[in-house]
């Protein structure tokens, strides 16, 4: 069954055509009085626990009568983690949408001094809607100077000054499925530092890449790339986990992270995205979208992964 309510009815009689549709704005609450009456069929129903609220639990609660409600968090989300070839096709169109705004962006001279990092978001966000996109994935991340060590920053009315590290992490959104992608530029020739802690995030990244093969635990990937970043003895700057699930949601299962567990199996799409951040001076992430295959992943993001000078 499909609830939703009156502004969706004519949306949904196109786009869920094979399902009885309730149009009820109280969705959870309908469902749970439908398993309610028909308790024979739905004496043990579950939920995605992750998405109600408080309130709503309570609600569910009274309408299910004798039903047995359960909690079960990411049921859904772990059934959809691989993908088909139809979600394939439209995540690679989704990434190959933000890799030629990104590319645009570049050719434009659109990265340059005196812009500032919300002039450069909204010019990127932009590409990618005549690119295809039917909007960002996320808020994209313009990162300038010192701004680049903050893991999620905020695009700001900060100006790009000669000599900035510049993060730019963004995605475009096609058909419902996301990308999600990281590059860094510089302004000028870069300092040997800026170099140093880029080509040791770019190892790090192929290191990364490389171990997400089908089989492999998820916990071993994110160490794989981890490895290489702390012995260069930056293990410390490395703020976060390696990566996550992407799909019909920016962030959804399976999480690469050192206390993740789990297994990849063929057709998961997956992002690989190790950094490292300078507190104060700058930092430096990489990331791509890819989907796991028996073999070698294919990558989805395919913007040049060298530190772009500008
Ligand atoms: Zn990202
Ligand atoms: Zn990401």
């Amino acid at each position: 069954m499909f609830c939703t309510d009156g502004r969706y009815t004519t949306q949904a009689a196109a786009e869920v055509p094979d399902l009885p549709t309730r149009v009820q704005r109280a969705s959870a609450h309908e469902l749970a009085t439908t398993a309610a009456a028909e308790r024979a069929r739905y004496a043990r129903t579950g939920f995605e626990s992750q998405h109600v609220s408080v309130e709503q639990a309570a609600s569910l609660t009274d309408a299910a009568g004798d039903v047995e409600l359960r909690r079960s968090p990411g049921l859904v989300e772990r059934l959809r983690a691989v993908k088909d070839e139809v979600e394939i096709d439209a995540l690679r169109r989704a990434c190959g949408a933000a890799d030629r705004a990104f590319a645009d962006l570049i050719a434009a001279g659109g990265v340059c001094a005196g812009r500032t990092e919300r002039a450069v978001a909204r010019d990127l966000e932009t590409r990618m809607l005549d690119h295809g996109s039917s909007g960002a994935s996320f808020e994209s991340i313009v990162a300038a100077g010192a701004h680049s060590a903050i893991p999620h920053h905020r695009p700001t009315d900060a100006v790009l000054e000669p000599g900035d590290l510049v993060k730019f992490d963004f995605g475009a959104t096609v058909d419902g499925y996301h990308s999600d992608v990281t590059r860094m530029a510089v302004l000028g020739e870069p300092a040997d530092w800026q170099r140093e802690i880029h080509d040791l995030v770019h190892a790090a990244q192929a290191a990364g890449v490389r171990a997400a093969a089908a089989g492999a635990r998820t916990a071993d990937v994110d160490a794989a790339a981890r490895r290489v970043i702390a012995d260069a003895g930056r293990g410390a700057e490395f703020l976060h986990g390696l990566g996550h699930g992407v799909g019909l949601e920016v962030h959804e299962a399976p999480s690469l992270a050192a206390t993740a567990d789990g297994t990849l199996a063929a057709g998961m799409a997956v992002t690989v995205e190790p950094g490292v951040y300078l507190a104060g001076r700058g930092g430096v992430r990489i990331e791509d979208t890819l989907v796991v295959r028996e073999s070698d992943p294919e990558i989805l993001t395919l913007s040049t992964k060298e530190l772009v000078v500008v």
